[in-house]
């Protein structure tokens, strides 16, 4: 293996310091402490897991965490009333909702009536228009730490060819954005694409948010580039035992980082990041809201 390993793990603990370190200096400096309100709306396993660890770090920062559990038949406009309460409520700087909704619901309806300078997920419709003009906005959680693992591995990013590939509004979209706002030449890949392979060998930076297991091998990543793998995909792990799993990226690992420069591993990389993020995003949130100069280093 030749390629430098991204530890997002460690990455994460470093953003969540900075973090705890800005909300000290709020509650010391000003008397006001960042409030994070997270909605979750049924039983879904695995969002009820992400949810307690939002908890979970949001309070280890020294944030207030003020968590909804909602049941799987609340209505719509229950729901919507809820958001307009915290909406309203001056503790709470930063509003998730968590996705995916129940089917009887409107998500875009959802999402937008949350107050944007509120939208730490990043995914009101306002946010993404500013975002896409270059204007200061809230941005989505997970690109935002494939940013800022990048910036750190390769300083300047400008000049650089990145390609995306995946164009979902919560990831591929947003990243392509945040790689243009840093002078990158982006090219968004899907599933359209004709020959991805060598679209991707072209990639001084390739950033994988498929959701299809190591579907990107070694020989589709130019050598020395920086490989950012966004995909959690589980897969039957049968020599761990029978029955067993394992979560692996949409980058064939072992061969990719023969070939990288650098490569974020999976679990281990972009996954930490993205809580870290949410957390950083409500500092910033916080900060604007009560006109106080906003966290370096924590932003796009
Ligand atoms: P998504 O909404 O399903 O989007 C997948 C994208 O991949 C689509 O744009 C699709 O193209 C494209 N695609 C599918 N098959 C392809 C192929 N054979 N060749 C090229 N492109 C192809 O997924 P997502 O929400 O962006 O998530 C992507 C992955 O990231 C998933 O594994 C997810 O679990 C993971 N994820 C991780 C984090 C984290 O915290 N680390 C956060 C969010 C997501 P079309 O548009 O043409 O269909």
């Amino acid at each position: 293996m030749s390629a430098t390993i991204i530890d997002g793990k460690a990455f994460a603990a470093t953003v969540r310091e900075k973090v705890a370190g800005h909300v000290a200096r709020l509650k010391d400096a000003h008397g006001i402490t960042p409030g994070l309100a997270v909605v979750l709306v049924g039983e879904d396993p695995a969002s009820q897991v992400y949810v307690r660890n939002k908890g979970k770090q949001t309070l280890e920062v020294g944030m207030q965490s003020f968590e909804h559990k909602l049941p799987e038949d609340t209505s719509e406009a229950d729901l919507l009333a809820l958001v307009e309460k915290l909406n309203a409520d001056p503790a709470v700087h930063g509003i998730l909702v968590q996705l995916p909704l129940p089917p009887h619901m409107n998500s875009d309806l959802v999402i937008n009536a949350i107050d944007p300078a509120k939208d730490v997920d990043g995914f009101h419709i306002s946010n993404v228009g500013l975002l896409g003009t270059g204007q200061k906005s809230m941005v989505p959680c997970t690109p935002l730490g494939c940013l800022m693992m990048l910036r750190d591995q390769l300083g300047s990013l400008s000049g650089l060819n990145a390609v995306v590939v995946g164009r979902s509004n919560i990831v591929g979209k947003p990243m392509a954005q945040l790689l243009l706002g840093d002078s990158c030449t982006v090219t968004i890949a899907h599933s359209r694409t004709k020959d991805l392979p060598e679209v991707c060998r072209r990639a001084d930076i390739l950033v994988a948010a498929v959701g299809r297991p190591e579907m990107i091998p070694g020989d589709w990543v130019k050598p020395g580039a920086t490989v950012i793998d966004v995909g959690i995909n589980r897969i039957d792990a049968p020599e761990k035992g029978e029955g067993k799993t394992r979560l692996v990226g949409d980058v064939a690992f072992a061969s990719a980082a023969e070939v990288a420069g650098a490569i974020t591993p999976v679990p281990g990389g972009v996954g930490p990041m993205t809580i870290a993020c949410l957390l950083a995003n409500t500092v910033t949130a916080c900060c604007r809201a009560n006109g106080l100069p906003e966290p370096e280093g924590l932003t796009a």
